[in-house]
């Protein structure tokens, strides 16, 4: 396939951010931003106008997510991938269950296990294309669980397991799915994410759901003594998130576009409506890769299928790397698959800010270069 084909016009989406993360940033919000820029860009993050922004950051995502009584909102530099440190120093007492099924999943069980201060951690893995379930097992403080493996698209459903102690923590990454997959806050002590993905925004923060027991469990490590690094100490992120700042300087540009996002969702209905979106685009294309000769779904069970991240297999005769170059030359980018699963595939994301109606151009454009 030579990438000079031209898909005509007509049939092109009204966006072509495809992409896993970072992904698309609604055109509005951007806009928002750039008006607001002279009173906030540049200016203190420990003066009232950015103090302001991100207490709305937190009670934006309070409300999202109905959060249940007792239950705080953590903020943090550096993402989820620091989370996992974080949490390795100040979630973790002794030892954790990590589900693996992923590259995601995996990177976290990676951490706790390469922490000296912490008991090996436990494996509960299943191939690529599925997800493990947690497991009441002894000596387990924490179990790790992902709602949504961006590697392979698949969620996985959140549920305490039975059996487990009463002080252990579930400990979600929710990086890819909070805000695109329904969620009972209820049900979990710990619902972590960042703003470039669902929340359609930029990298470089972690925002943290955390239960009065999780809470508990930060204050107590606090209280033994344990070295942690500062930058990544929960108790000062806890302290500092009370106050709506943040330990070091935030990137006052990535909390405003999400909370454009967190407010576009709230206006239009909340969590029902942002979860129908991926949902709708979810049944669009898989709906259209059962139905083509040539693609499959990579997930077989359709209750395994994420809703926010959709990956699709093709036959032999289809070059997949090849289609998505020419789709890249017409525009439609980064719908590579992820480079590690080494399949002939196409990796979309269907996040909320994406337009089903996109999903649906964009199946359009595949059939075209067929
Ligand atoms: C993107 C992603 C991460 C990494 O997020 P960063 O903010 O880049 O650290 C972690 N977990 C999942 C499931 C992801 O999709």
């Amino acid at each position: 396939m030579s990438d000079t084909i031209r898909i005509p016009t007509d049939l092109l989406p009204s966006d072509g951010r495809f992409g896993c993360g970072p992904s698309k940033i609604r055109p509005e919000a951007v806009a928002a931003l750039a008006a607001a820029a002279p009173q906030y860009l540049g200016t203190s993050h420990r003066q009232p106008t950015v103090l302001f922004e991100v207490g709305a950051l937190r009670n934006n995502i309070a409300e999202l997510f109905s959060l249940p009584d007792g239950y705080e909102v953590l903020i943090g530099n550096g993402g989820s991938t620091y989370f996992w440190d974080a949490a390795t120093f100040g979630l973790i007492r002794e030892r954790s269950q990590h589900c693996v099924f992923g590259e995601f999943s995996s990177k976290f069980f990676a951490a706790s296990a390469a922490a000296p201060h912490l008991g090996e951690p436990s494996k509960v893995e299943a191939p690529a294309g599925t997800h493990s379930l947690p497991s009441a097992e002894d000596d387990i403080d924490v179990y790790a669980l992902t709602h949504n493996e961006t590697s392979t698209g698949v969620m996985m459903p959140l549920a305490r397991p039975s059996g487990i102690a009463d002080d252990a923590l579930v400990v979600v990454d929710a990086t890819s799915a909070a805000g695109g997959l329904p969620v009972d806050l209820a049900a979990v002590d710990v619902y972590y994410f960042a703003p470039q993905k669902c929340l359609a925004s930029d990298g470089g923060l972690w925002i943290a759901c955390c239960s009065p027991r999780a809470i508990e469990r930060i204050e107590a490590i606090r209280a033994s003594g344990r070295w942690q690094p500062a930058a990544l100490d929960l108790g000062i992120a806890l302290d500092n998130s009370r106050k709506d700042q943040t330990y070091n300087t935030p990137a006052l540009a990535t909390v405003f576009l999400a909370n454009q996002q967190l407010r576009w969702m709230l206006d239009n209905g909340g969590l029902a409506f942002s979860t129908g979106r991926s949902a709708q685009s979810a049944e669009i294309l898989y709906g259209w890769a059962d139905a083509h000769a040539s693609a499959t779904p990579f997930v077989a069970d359709p209750a395994e299928r994420s809703h926010v991240v959709a990956t699709i297999d093709f036959d032999d005769a289809v070059d997949a790397k090849a289609l998505a170059a020419t789709l890249r030359a017409n525009g439609i980018l980064d719908v590579e698959p992820y480079r590690k699963l080494g399949r002939n595939q196409l990796r979309v994301a269907m996040f909320p800010a994406i337009d089903p109606a996109d999903i649906e151009a964009l199946t359009r454009c595949i059939d075209y270069l067929l």
